[in-house]
């Protein structure tokens, strides 16, 4: 006896008529419906042929700062830099309380996507760690029923950020904030060299900060030339101390989105650099499209780094959702299939090749750069999945399909019912569901 089955699902690299069978919290079977169709189980899902997917996993988010949309005031122009005074204005009024609160409220957004894997940064450049403490309140929270894994990110910059000498409290220098964070249990150590107050501030920046990950055995993501100046070129140094200090895999460049304006050239040398030194990528396109190109009249550049181009090269490359309702981005509600939707349209990747890579930007290639334990459809790997009202991942980005049941461990945490509308035309279906009747 199986405590769940989910029959005739299709699966995510084409197979179809697929049972899989779970027995406490992970997968035990995965097999043609004609092997397991004796089997009994506590629990059974008709997939009904839709698409069974593991869970979607997001690479690059701010949960400090989710859903703050409008405290103390709106971003009236919609840049970046307006974003990040915003959240300075914003910080010293912010309660442990309300960021939870705030967090733990994104969270059941987040579930209810399928959406049960998130990296999250949180700002190390506040003396007080409010947002360090309140979200390693929220991970210890959530931890049944999503993995929360945070970056100490060093917002205002890890050599730019001043102590406050007059006030006996806020003495420490940005590094020693950050690794307090680590010290309290964040996972990976974060960076923003480009916002550094000079290149040269900005490389050693990435040397210092990688040489600390590697003394602690963590992994990095950096922020790195989130800006459409194409002589910001930190991904050049996180390359190179990522393979001087024996940390490829470990190690991502987030944002990149200066590589969008470089000089081809220099690109072509640099995106051989990136694979050899072991580098994932993460791209953010729903925040890349919106921020970058903010000073060009026409035209006006995409901002978003070179997506196919990098996948070319080997290097796993992520799309995450980096914010959602807050100083940043007045839009989104954790829907990763929005972030592959809009990922693959401005990568102007609507090949079929391209589409089913924007499927695993999503899912597994994210899985990977977080290095989450048992992930995956396949027997041994933690019971974690959701059936999509699609029948495949091309069709789930277009729908930006229902999540007909998200099941976490084995258990079933959240369920929606299918998107259908009923018409009332003559002599036409009573119903459309918006699928692609082949
Ligand atoms: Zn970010």
């Amino acid at each position: 006896m199986f405590d769940l089955i989910v029959r005739n699902a299709s699966l995510p690299d084409g197979r179809t008529g697929i049972d899989v069978a779970v027995r406490g919290e992970r997968i035990d079977a995965l097999e043609p419906h004609a092997v397991l169709a004796g089997a009994a189980a506590r629990r059974e899902i008709d997939a009904a042929g839709m698409l069974l997917s593991p869970p979607f996993v997001d690479a690059h988010f701010h949960m400090d700062a989710t859903l703050s949309l409008g405290l103390p005031r709106l971003n009236q122009s919609g840049t970046l830099l307006e974003g990040i005074a915003l959240w300075g204005e914003l910080k010293p009024h912010l309660t442990q309380e309300a960021i939870v609160e705030r967090a733990l409220a994104y969270c059941d957004m987040a579930v209810a996507r399928g959406l049960l894997a998130i990296r999250s940064h949180v700002d190390t450049s506040d003396p007080r760690l409010l947002a360090v403490d309140a979200l390693l309140e929220v991970k210890r929270r959530v931890a049944p029923y999503l993995d929360l894994q945070l970056v100490a990110f060093p917002q205002d910059g890890v050599l730019r950020y001043e102590p406050r000498r007059d006030d006996p409290s806020c003495t420490l220098t940005a590094v020693e904030l950050l690794e307090r964070a680590l010290d309290r249990g964040v996972d990976v150590v974060g960076g923003i060299p480009h916002f550094e107050r000079t290149m040269e501030d900005g490389r050693e920046s990435v040397r210092l900060l990688c040489e600390l990950a590697a003394a602690r055995g963590l992994r990095v993501d950096m922020h790195c030339d989130e800006s459409d100046d194409p002589l910001s070129r930190h991904i050049e140094t996180l390359a190179y101390h990522a393979r001087r200090l024996g940390l490829q895999g470990r190690v991502t460049g987030s944002h990149l989105t200066s590589m969008h304006s470089m000089d081809n050239y220099y690109v072509s040398k640099l995106i051989p650099l990136i694979a050899e030194a072991g580098v994932s990528a993460i791209a953010n396109p729903l925040i890349n499209i919106t921020l970058q190109g903010r000073h060009d009249t026409y035209p006006k550049r995409r901002g978003m780094t070179r997506v196919p181009e990098l996948m070319a090269a080997g290097v796993p490359l992520a799309f995450g959702h980096d914010c959602v309702m807050d100083p940043w981005y007045p839009m989104g509600s954790g829907d990763m299939l929005e972030v592959a939707s809009m990922g693959l349209q401005v990568a102007q990747m609507t090949g079929q090749a391209g589409m089913r890579a924007s499927f695993d930007a999503v899912t597994e290639t994210p899985a990977r750069i977080l290095g989450l334990e048992g992930y995956g459809l396949a027997p041994g790997c933690h019971a974690d999945m959701v059936l999509l009202q699609a029948r495949d991942p091309i069709e789930a980005i277009r729908l930006r399909a229902t999540r007909l049941a998200v099941v976490r461990r084995g258990r079933v945490v959240a369920e929606q019912r299918p998107a259908t509308s009923t018409l009332h035309l003559d002599g036409r279906p009573g119903q459309v569901d918006f699928l692609h009747r082949r």
